[in-house]
């Protein structure tokens, strides 16, 4: 299977069944996220426990096929992190999307997410899948809490 095979299996699988889809209880921090440009809008929730791990994560709305399938697997691999590494993560998917670094131990420290390399070839499609990075570290950034506690 071609890298390339890999990256649209992966994405209509997500798209299909996004995980972690839905309004996260209990979030401690959230961003609302849009992309004007392909119409996708969606919103980012994290749970931070005190001691700054991310102890789930979550999202909703609406967008493209990579916009969701990017979402999707953000969350999977924020669960368990912490903020400062969900950071560094944001960073390299970043590095990643808009084809500044293409290989080497940086990529492969994305795991999973560096199926994303390549598409910084269509300039179009970068900020969909960007959408819910962006929106995570500002959800990080802003501090603003959500808790209906
Ligand atoms: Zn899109």
């Amino acid at each position: 299977m071609s890298v390339q095979d890999l990256y649209q299996q992966v994405i209509l699988e997500h798209n299909k069944k996004p995980r972690n889809f839905g309004k996260l209880e209990g979030a401690t921090h959230a961003a609302e996220g849009f992309n004007p440009v392909c119409g996708d809008h969606l919103w980012v929730y994290l749970q931070v426990s005190e001691d700054g791990i991310i102890e789930a994560a979550g999202f909703e709305g609406s967008g493209c096929a990579i916009s969701k399938a990017s979402a999707s697997m953000m969350t999977v691999s924020l669960k368990g992190k912490s903020v400062a590494e969900a950071q560094e993560l944001f960073h390299g998917m970043h590095e990643l999307l808009t084809g500044m670094v293409k290989e080497g131990p940086k990529v492969d420290a994305l795991g999973k997410l560096k199926i994303f390399a390549g598409i910084w070839q269509y300039p179009a499609r970068v900020k969909c899948a960007a959408l819910s990075w962006h929106t995570m570290n500002g959800a990080v950034k802003s501090e603003k809490i959500v808790s209906t506690e």
